[in-house]
């Protein structure tokens, strides 16, 4: 992985450059390539098993109904029930729920953890929609899905815009439905009624964890590292804390209100505590100077987390990118069409599908413990994440080696090979 590391693979060509199931498949068509792997193989996986697609009339507080629509893909279950988050954002298409839900799959293989892939998503503006409205959508939701969602059979997740009181109306209203309390059908769940401890943290965590491990190999010492980190929501925040807590100088920051810098370092657990206490946002925050979002990508930091939205990282931007290094705490934060830029700058890149799994591998422990009837201590549970996180790390390093290839497709080799040898055992019609 160092700077100046030749890729041989071939460049990946996409037509529409910011549409993430093109940007998705073309990682997968190289990996599939150097893999070799056989027709009817590739057909399998290339598509999703099912693609749901509900209508939800909700009765809003004025009085009038409003019909929503909501998704849920289930990309592949070959290694296991599927697992993956829902979405509540304006800009929800069917086009990205089916990228997410094959990210998913591709996710729980490179970690190892016994799920397929899936991911809901719903059309809306969660910051307009009071919590009655966003109740009654969640439960019309999960009742529209009641046939697809189950502890052994598809099991959701906080994704953009949910988070625990979310997955404990879905946890509720799923279990009226079977008439009985079913704990496992979702994770990412309030503590208080069997989330994981850890949960909350779990992908920021996996982040940093794979950071300094691509750190390690790249000889860069932390003391030395400074990082830029886009998105400030529960990845990014968390990413940023615990790189902060490491040691690293966190030099730049954005949210949805702007992007913010200080070229000393920003004060993390002040930036938390002020967003805190202002509604979510860093607004107005004085420990770092405001500055335009757009070039935050760009910025002469050492380390760049893209940790918001898909498709940030283009043909365009790429070429000025100053980090070294590239950490993808979001899903797709890059298009398929800069990838050929970045390594031609010999930039190295963690990619989502490896760096952000910490999330769905504490899922996975959430679930293990629901069906157990046991919690584990805090300690039990970082202590699996992080060696489950740098086991895939080596292992994905690993065969970027073998093969010359970046970590990105690297990891597609992985997530793909462990699924098509599964398939080979299982066997089709
Ligand atoms: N939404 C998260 C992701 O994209 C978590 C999924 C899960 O925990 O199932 O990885």
């Amino acid at each position: 992985m160092a700077a100046t590391t030749v890729y041989k693979e071939p460049a990946p060509r996409v037509e529409n450059t910011e549409n993430p199931l093109e940007s998705m498949m073309s990682r997968f068509n190289v990996a599939a390539e150097i893999l070799g792997l056989d027709d009817t193989t590739y057909e399998v996986l290339k598509a999703p098993d099912k693609q749901v697609i509900v209508s939800l009339p909700v009765s809003m507080d004025d009085g009038r109904v409003r019909v929503f629509e909501g998704y849920r893909v289930v990309h592949n279950t070959i290694l296991g029930p599927s697992k993956g988050g829902i979405r509540y954002d304006k800009n929800v298409n069917l086009n990205e729920v089916k990228a997410l839900a094959a990210w998913m799959t591709w996710k729980c293989a490179v970690v190892d953890i016994p799920y397929g892939g899936a991911k809901g998503g719903i059309i809306c503006d969660p910051s307009t929609m009071s919590p009655g409205e966003l109740e009654r959508l969640t439960r019309a939701y999960t009742n529209s899905m009641k046939d697809v969602f189950g502890p052994d059979r598809d099991i959701p997740a906080p994704d953009m815009g949910t988070g625990p009181r979310e997955m404990a109306w879905i946890m509720d209203e799923f279990s009226k439905t079977v008439g009985q309390t079913s704990s496992a059908v979702v994770t990412g769940k309030p503590l208080v009624m069997g989330g994981s401890l850890g949960r909350t943290e779990a992908t920021g965590r996996g982040v940093m964890v794979s950071c300094l491990a691509a750190m390690g190999k790249l000889d860069m010492k932390i003391e030395e590292t400074s990082v830029a980190i886009q998105g400030f929501g529960n990845v990014g925040s968390w990413t940023a804390k615990l790189m902060f807590d490491k040691g690293l100088t966190i030099k730049g920051v954005s949210d949805i209100s702007g992007a913010y810098w200080n070229d000393n370092g920003i004060n993390i657990d002040e930036a938390i505590a002020y967003k805190n206490a202002h509604g979510g946002r860093l607004e107005g925050f004085d420990g770092a100077t405001p500055m335009d979002p757009d070039d935050l990508l760009t910025s002469e930091v050492d380390v760049l987390v893209p940790a918001a939205v898909e498709d940030v990282i283009t043909e365009h931007n790429a070429p000025f990118i100053k980090a070294k290094l590239i950490v993808e705490g979001a899903n797709g934060p890059t298009a398929a069409s800069a990838d050929p830029i970045i390594y031609g700058k010999g930039i190295s890149v963690v990619p989502d599908i490896l760096a952000n799994s910490g999330g769905v591998t504490v899922s996975y422990f959430e679930w293990v413990q629901n069906k157990q009837g046991f919690k584990w201590s805090l300690d039990m549970v970082t202590e699996r994440a992080d060696r489950i996180m740098t086991e895939a790390f080596e292992k994905v390093y690993a065969v970027s080696q073998k093969y010359n290839t970046s970590l990105r497709i690297a990891a597609y080799i992985v997530a793909i090979d462990k699924v098509a040898q599964t398939y080979k055992y299982r066997g089709g019609y």
